[in-house]
């Protein structure tokens, strides 16, 4: 009886490890990846978006946003090398180079180091880069996938590092300003298209020439006659200019599908908005970002083997809440009188302060700073590697869970 009972366990164990040599991991990097970063954009951002939308459907919970329909869901640390609460630069450099740094340095480590990006590592590999931001494209977030630089706040330097970059497709709404050692205003569209890049501003002009062109910058903004290159975020009310939507399916168009391709696509304002507290911009900045992922996420459906999603974020901004106020008559939000209170009077919340905190008081939206906070962020993936993105991870995890390493 003993060694039937041996002989059977035998051929059982035989039987497992023989499956589990059959059933091999795909260890090989998607040909097409995504990696969306929503800046300042922590759990509740997405908790309070959900809450609107679900009203706005006539519930109090339920509705998704298509960020939180992915199939895997994990939380990121944030710390940066020297600060518990960091910043875009650092945090950029983390996600982007897999490395911890200094508070405020980019692409570079404490001692001033390069550091390599993953989209370096990716091109040498034959994977065409697009880098996108809806907020200029010589901000800290996208920087951090270019350039290696002491100072986040060396516009110039970060614009000098794109022609060496020799990245296909760089996005934004416009170009941070400009100035050279002389004080004077540079000129970054005439300086980019000098040393090979074709600057675009706005659809109508990218249309016209980017089929002719192999590395292209395109602003957000239309061009406007007289104005200087330097917009910095897209006006709301100006249908000419184009949606960070529209920017990732033109990026998608330009890099093509013959070849892989990876894209690093930044929801920059959500992180302007928190730093002010606004909440209704902020909702409307985070469902922007919501429709560029939903871009992505329909050429995932064209290729569901070939593509990953990875949609994180750099830092909490804010600390906003679902409520604040110490009454039980806080416990309801009515986000269509929130809205209407808003609209009413948004002119002034702008401008005052005290005013704006007044109405998040009323709306019962807690905010417990103008800064970022230390929170760990969001990590919702999906497609092919997506399983390495769940769980509890670092930032500095990321770029290796990517390239594969
Ligand atoms: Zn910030």
């Amino acid at each position: 009886m003993k060694k039937i009972m041996i002989a059977v366990l035998t051929i059982s164990m035989s039987i497992l490890l023989g499956g589990c040599q059959m059933i091999q991991e795909d260890n090989t990097r998607p040909k097409y990846i995504f990696l969306m970063i929503g800046d300042g954009m922590g759990t509740s951002h997405i908790d309070v978006t959900e809450s609107y939308i679900s009203y706005k459907a006539g519930k109090l919970g339920g509705e998704q946003l298509t960020m939180t329909q992915f199939p895997y869901y994990g939380s990121c640390t944030t710390f940066c090398e020297n600060q518990t609460i960091t910043c875009s630069a650092a945090a950029g450099t983390a996600i982007a180079c897999g490395q911890k740094t200094y508070y405020s340095r980019l692409g570079c480590d404490k001692d001033y180091n390069r550091l390599e990006s993953m989209a370096y590592y990716l091109k040498e590999d034959g994977y065409k880069i697009g880098i996108l931001s809806s907020v200029p494209i010589n901000h800290a977030t996208p920087a951090a996938f270019y350039s290696s630089i002491k100072s986040r706040s060396d516009g110039y330097g970060i614009i000098q590092q794109i022609p060496q970059s020799g990245f296909e497709f760089i996005g934004g709404s416009g170009i941070q300003d400009l100035y050279g050692k002389d004080g004077k205003m540079l000129k970054a569209d005439k300086y980019l298209e000098e040393r090979g890049y074709q600057v675009c501003f706005g659809e109508e002009e990218f249309n016209a020439t980017a089929d002719t062109c192999k590395n292209i910058v395109l602003c957000q903004y239309k061009n406007r006659d007289g104005e200087p290159s330097t917009y910095t975020s897209v006006d709301d009310d100006d249908p000419t200019d184009m949606s960070l939507a529209t920017m990732l399916k033109l990026a998608i168009k330009h890099l093509g599908e013959d070849e892989p391709f990876f894209i690093m696509c930044e929801g920059g304002e959500i992180d302007w908005y928190g730093h002010s507290n606004m909440t209704m911009p902020m909702i409307q900045s985070v469902i922007k970002f919501d429709e560029a992922i939903a871009v992505a996420y329909e050429f995932y459906k064209q290729h569901p083997d070939e593509t990953l999603i990875v949609v994180t974020a750099d830092h909490e901004t804010g600390g906003i809440s679902i409520g604040q106020g110490e009454s039980w008559s806080n416990t309801f939000i009515d986000w269509t009188e929130v809205e209407e209170n808003w609209e009413k009077g948004k002119d002034r919340y702008f401008k005052d302060a005290k005013a704006n905190r007044e109405f998040n008081e009323a709306s019962h939206i807690g905010w417990t700073t103008s800064y970022h906070t230390g929170g760990a962020v969001p990590v919702y993936s999906i497609g092919k590697g997506a399983e390495k993105f769940a769980g509890r991870i670092d930032n500095t995890e990321i770029k290796g869970k990517i390239i594969g390493k």
